[in-house]
């Protein structure tokens, strides 16, 4: 079955990393809930006869599993590994929602070229909650203006594999547009010894790891005699996880074209 198959009302799912912190989140979601099925589930060969006891196809490979079986594949991994999927959908045409961060610009560009081939979605962040924040935070910028310095925190538990998070980056990419700036350009990631005095045309963005964060992204404005500190604190897993669900159902029927994101997911 490919996208324009699936049935808004029970949407099958393939989980690719379905061993994972994301893909077990998502599989617990899928198999308490309502409107969603299992497909087929996709992990090293490692986590084969765990995930065998869920009674649907299990592969290490999404292209040996997708000519057997239907449904929207949701994609939590590393970027080598969903940039396997968006090839293998590109090839069979089923919807894909990938949710992987510390893509490089190349993996990035490489994904939306796919993505004229199949349906396939992107989002850094699936919260709803850093969605409306990024609605938000350029209209801030913009009416605050230059005279207030932008720095970006992040922390996250200690086992996350990139720096800064996917989603800091995302901020930093949407502050920096606010203001008409290229994030690479303008980017501080780390500062040490004696560094001067801060650039007006620079965008701090920092990451702290450690123990079990789910994810804590804060962006400050820093201006004269004050400062504004807006702050987004996930507490667990599942919002992320019902964010990718709530985009698996409308990829259903979504033509190839263009990367989708959650931004589009949530303006319908
Ligand atoms: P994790 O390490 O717990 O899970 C990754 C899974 O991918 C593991 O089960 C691993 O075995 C599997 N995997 C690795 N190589 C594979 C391969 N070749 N074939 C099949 N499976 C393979 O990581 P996680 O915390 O679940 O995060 C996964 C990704 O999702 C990270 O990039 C993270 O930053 C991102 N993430 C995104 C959001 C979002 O809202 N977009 C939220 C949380 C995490």
């Amino acid at each position: 079955m490919n996208a324009q198959d699936t049935t808004p009302d029970n949407v099958p799912i393939i989980i690719v990393g379905a061993a994972g912190r994301m893909g077990s989140t998502i599989r617990g979601l899928v198999t308490a809930g309502e409107g969603f099925s299992l497909a087929g589930l996709v992990d090293r060969p490692e986590f084969r006869a765990g995930l065998e006891t869920f009674g649907v196809p299990v592969a290490d490979r999404l292209d040996a599993l997708l000519p057997k079986v239907q449904g929207v594949v949701v994609d939590f991994t590393a970027p080598e590994v969903s940039l396997a999927s968006a090839r293998a959908v590109a090839a069979t045409g089923h919807s894909l929602v990938v949710g992987t961060t510390g893509l490089s610009p190349e993996q990035r560009e490489e994904l939306a070229a796919l993505a004229k081939r199949a349906p396939i979605f992107w989002s850094s962040n699936m919260s709803v909650g850093v969605n409306v924040l990024l609605k938000m935070l350029p209209a801030l910028a913009r009416t605050l203006g230059d005279a207030y310095d932008i720095e970006i925190v992040e922390i996250h538990h200690g086992r996350k594999k990139d720096s800064p998070s996917g989603t800091a980056l995302t901020l930093g990419e949407c502050l920096a547009g606010a203001r008409e700036w290229n994030l690479p350009d303008v980017r501080c990631s780390g500062r040490n010894g004696i560094i001067g005095e801060r650039p007006k045309l620079q965008i701090g963005v920092q990451a702290v790891r450690g123990g079990d964060v789910t994810g804590i992204h804060t962006v400050y404005f820093l201006g004269p005699g004050e400062r504004i500190e807006v702050s987004h604190h996930a507490h667990s897993r599942e919002n992320f996880a019902q964010g990718a669900l709530r985009a698996a159902r409308w990829m259903c029927g979504r033509a190839p074209g263009r990367l989708h994101s959650m931004q589009d997911c949530l303006e319908g």
